[in-house]
């Protein structure tokens, strides 16, 4: 079955960066045509129901990195965005005891002090750095990276970058770069001494990062996860009502009502290129759609390698990708519970902590050793989890005095060893994801009426992320800015002429953020 349709621009992949660069392009007045592998759009970010009656962000489920100026470019809130604020911060799981950081900061500093006064004097400083660093990287975020080797044209946004640097005083760009150099578990051990203080500020490190804590150059996720805002407050985190795909229908929404059109059970197989410029592209069941512009919302490698048969690559280059690192080590599972859980070490009628996150990571030292267990048995029997409960503000998602749960579980290695497989030890696994809950409330198990489980390899299938990589690659410092997803290939531009990256693979990374679809979109015009 062959179609000779033509638009503009074709995107590859509904995910929300697809979706977001889909927009601008028609609000520009192109001409643009969606096509997305799956029967459902949204990628990453969506809500499924997943046990009758119970619905969840299936994958990402928490909303920080969204960013401001694309919620009101293409009018989000009046397509049916509303994200709601998670006021409680973060408690942190203890064995008999537990932390609570709210963001009232005369709270935050109580409750650090009954574990280390000196802690509690410290804490504002150590916030306010990260916070100073974070805003002078912001800007950084929001713009295509310099290219290495880009010609003259590359030249203005090296400059812009050491401009915005050099605007931070001496001492803000010494923390930029002992944050950029030195591993986490030395830079919060410089800070701190308690050790539930030190898990629960490291948590913030794994997030889709297979790494040791004491790992050089791990220090900087401290400030990915700082970059964020919702409503206007830096560093908040808050929830979409409906779920996650609610913001991918918000876009969606807003890209339809511009003319674009979006055709979900759509795998693109090639791309097709003429004189090394984009013609088009074919489908897996061998349907050819035809535009000048291509823009990939999907993993790098698979665009390179596969969609674009490593056309205008050089010998660097492919050794460069094929050496690209996807590995984020995560497991999640999404239940279906019939009450709250009740934490031991809580008061029964405290339920406040319920809007926030409810984290296991004690220490430091309980992050390294699951990371050693991970790296040796693949996967670590003492998880690191972070688990929201979505429903305690978003009743739309459970049947009336039901809850769903969201679990965000720390490495798990794609690969396992001795030819071990996913789809065998899921159950199990699974088993000890519930069990490491239930020791801190022993009600959690038997609340539990559904459960699904999105092991890596369901993540990798799912939604053709190599590796099962939650990120499109790491977002480790050697593949950051002018280096994602390879140095010279930073500025959505990619070697066939008229192909672009709108994927979390470029810059500034993964996190539903909206920024490389925003990115590549504002490129993509600059070259017409
Ligand atoms: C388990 C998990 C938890 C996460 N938690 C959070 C969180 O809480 N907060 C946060 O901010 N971020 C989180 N993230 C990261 C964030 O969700 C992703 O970085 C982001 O959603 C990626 O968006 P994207 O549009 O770049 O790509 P994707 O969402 O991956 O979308 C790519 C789309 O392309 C489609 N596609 C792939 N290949 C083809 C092809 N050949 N032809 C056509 N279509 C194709 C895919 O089906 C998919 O729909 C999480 C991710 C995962 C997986």
């Amino acid at each position: 079955m062959k179609s000779n349709s033509s638009t503009d621009v074709i995107i590859i992949g509904a995910g929300h960066n697809g979706l977001v660069c889909a927009t601008y392009l028609a609000k520009a007045g192109l001409s643009v045509r969606v096509l997305e592998a799956r029967d459902c759009i949204g990628g990453a970010a969506v809500t499924e129901e997943f046990h009758p009656g119970f619905r969840n962000s299936v994958y990402s489920y928490s909303v920080s990195l969204l960013h401001p100026k694309v919620i009101a470019d293409l009018d989000l809130e009046a397509h049916g965005l509303e994200i709601l604020e998670r006021p409680a911060g973060s408690l942190s799981l203890l064995p008999n005891d537990h932390m609570q950081l709210t963001r009232d900061s005369e709270q935050a500093k109580k409750e650090i002090a009954r574990f280390s006064k000196r802690d509690a004097q410290r804490i504002e400083q150590f916030e306010d750095q990260i916070a100073v660093v974070a805003r002078a990287l912001r800007s950084l975020a929001i713009k295509a990276p310099p290219n290495f080797g880009g010609g003259w044209r590359s030249l203005l946004p090296f400059l812009q970058s050491g401009r915005q640097l050099h605007q931070l005083d001496r001492q803000h760009r010494i923390v930029l770069t002992e944050l950029m150099t030195k591993s986490l578990g030395d830079y919060l051990d410089a800070w701190f001494e308690g050790d539930a203080l030190k898990g629960l500020l490291g948590f913030e490190g794994v997030i889709g990062n297979f790494a040791d804590p004491y790992q050089q150059g791990t220090a900087y996720v401290l400030l990915h996860h700082a970059f964020g805002e919702v409503k206007g407050r830096e560093g908040a985190w808050g929830i979409a009502r409906g779920g996650m795909g609610a913001i991918s229908d918000a876009i969606a929404r807003s890209a339809i009502s511009r003319g674009v059109i979006i055709e979900t059970g759509a795998p693109v197989a090639r791309i097709i290129s003429d004189k090394g410029s984009a013609r088009g592209v074919v489908t897996q069941d061998g349907r050819e759609y035809f535009a000048p512009i291509v823009s990939a919302n999907i993993h790098p490698q698979i665009l390179l390698t596969k969609l674009m048969e490593r056309q205008g690559l050089t010998d660097d280059d492919n050794r460069r990708i094929d050496a690209y690192r996807s590995h984020s080590a995560t497991f999640r599972m999404n239940v279906a519970l019939s009450e709250l859980p009740k934490f031991s070490s809580l008061r029964p009628d405290d339920d406040f902590h319920f809007k926030g996150a409810i984290e296991l990571c004690p220490s430091l030292s309980y992050m390294q050793h699951a990371y050693r267990e991970a790296k040796h048995d693949g996967w670590t029997r003492k998880p690191i989890i972070s688990m929201q409960i979505p429903s305690t503000q978003d009743p739309t998602l459970t049947p009336k005095g039901g809850h769903v749960a969201s679990l965000f579980c720390q490495h798990f290695q794609r690969y396992l060893p001795n030819d071990e497989n996913w789809d065998t030890i899921k159950e199990s696994v699974a088993d000890t994801v519930i069990s490491a809950i239930d020791e801190h409330a022993p009600n959690f198990k038997s609340a539990i009426v559904g459960r699904q489980i999105k092991t890596p390899l369901d993540i990798e299938r799912d939604l053709n992320m190599v590796g099962g990589d939650i990120f499109h690659g790491a977002l480790h410092l050697d593949q950051f800015h002018a280096m994602r997803p390879i140095p010279g290939l930073a500025d959505h531009r990619m070697p066939i002429k008229g192909v672009y990256l709108c994927g979390s693979g470029a810059h500034p990374g993964g996190g539903v953020s909206g920024l490389p679809g925003h990115n590549a979109a504002r490129e993509i015009l600059r070259d017409r």
